[in-house]
């Protein structure tokens, strides 16, 4: 909290001389002006104040008789004269001598000045006792005022602050969604999520496609080793989708359906039907797609019915007994011309389609359409 205490006080007299000669001067320790308010005005205008006895100003307590200053110096007038005289803030103590109210100390403010209302009594007798009891009271009412001030500033803050904070944690929520989304990992299945998963899958391609260039430049190398022209350059495509899964959900409803998807994700991260270099993906709701490298689609079918199988045997316990699930797969394998990997994914989706238009839970590769198996 800024200070609060007093620096100095100014009595500005006029024909106030009879009443500050009563002010009891050793009450508190100020320095003290005295001269009229049109002499205050100049001499501080010259800074002869100032100098002479190097008041500060800031807080600083002006007191003046309210008759002389009410006429010629309005507020804005006084803001004027603050800021011609380049006070800071200075507390004011106006001196009141025609009111109407009880005959008892009246210690009053309005906006940042305060009234001292004479009694009937200090206006006859002409003494006013400015004692140490009176500075004190004025003191706590500055201290007070400047409590509530800072406290309505604080409160401001912590609403501003609270309102920061919320605003924050919006930014850190839609931070973390991207986080999730930018994320490799399906959070229901464990598997690579479809942005990861084609990523994945492109790198395979362009290592699959450096391997065709090294072929191609090394025909020592295409001609004779059969075995190794098996796996070298290729890559397979399994894309794999839940038969009647809706059924599923409408049945056993949604949290089995879950059930049922994250007991795929477990077998598939369980490395016992895939290899671990393999790549597992989400592909979309109940639809997973794998990338086997260095595998041929007539290979692939090998771990593809190994999982279709497990897959079939798995038995889901729910309230309205047991239940089971089929899958069909499409396979399809990498091509020399292939341009783009949703090339070779369309070519599994085709055979997936063909599976599940011939009775589902069964196998098609694709290059077995083509060839009219
Ligand atoms: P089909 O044999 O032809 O594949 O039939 P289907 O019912 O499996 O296929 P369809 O595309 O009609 O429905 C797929 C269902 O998968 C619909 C959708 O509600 C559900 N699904 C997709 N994602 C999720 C998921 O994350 N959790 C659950 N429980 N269900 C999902
Ligand atoms: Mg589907
Ligand atoms: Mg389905």
């Amino acid at each position: 909290m800024e200070n609060a205490y007093i620096n100095n006080i100014y009595l500005v007299t006029n024909n106030l001389e009879d009443i500050i000669q009563s002010v009891e001067q050793n009450a508190v320790d100020f320095k003290y002006y005295s001269g009229s308010f049109e002499n205050f005005q100049k001499d501080s205008r010259n800074h002869e104040i100032r100098e002479q006895d190097k008041f500060v100003f800031i807080n600083d307590l002006i007191i003046i008789e309210k008759e002389f200053y009410t006429d010629s110096v309005t507020k804005t007038k006084k803001k004027e004269f603050l800021t011609r005289m380049d006070i800071d803030y200075p507390h004011f103590l106006f001196l009141v001598r025609n009111h109407n109210k009880k005959d008892n100390i009246s210690l009053d403010y309005y906006d940042d000045d305060f009234y001292y209302f004479l009694s009937n009594e200090e206006k006859e007798s002409k003494t006013l006792k400015i004692n140490s009891y009176f500075f004190e009271l004025l003191f706590k009412c500055i201290v007070n005022r400047k409590s509530v001030h800072y406290y309505i500033v604080n409160s401001f803050e912590n609403i501003v602050e609270s309102v920061i904070i919320s605003r924050q944690k919006k930014k850190i929520e839609s931070l973390y969604k991207n986080l999730e989304a930018l994320s490799k990992i399906d959070v229901l299945t464990k598997v690579l999520n479809r942005r990861a998963f084609f990523e994945a899958m492109e790198l395979e391609k362009k290592r699959t496609e450096r391997a065709h260039r090294r072929l191609a430049e090394a025909p020592q190398l295409d001609s004779g080793i059969g075995v190794f022209k098996k796996f070298y350059g290729r890559f397979s495509c399994v894309m794999i989708d839940i038969d009647n899964f809706k059924r599923v959900n409408d049945t056993y409803g949604h949290l089995v359906g879950d059930k049922v998807l994250k007991a795929l994700g477990r077998l598939f991260n369980s490395h016992s039907l895939f290899r671990e270099d393999d790549i597992i993906g989400r592909y979309g709701g109940e639809e997973f797609v794998i990338i086997l490298p260095e595998t041929n689609a007539e290979l692939a079918k090998i771990p593809a019915e190994r999982f279709r199988r497990t897959v079939k045997a798995l038995e889901f316990d729910t309230e309205k007994g047991p239940f089971s699930v089929t899958i069909s797969t499409g396979i399809s394998e990498y091509r020399a011309g292939d341009k783009t990997c949703e090339a070779i994914l369309k070519r599994a989706d085709e055979a997936l389609l063909h599976a599940k238009a011939h009775g589902k839970d069964t196998i098609v590769c694709y290059e077995d359409i083509e060839n009219g198996k």
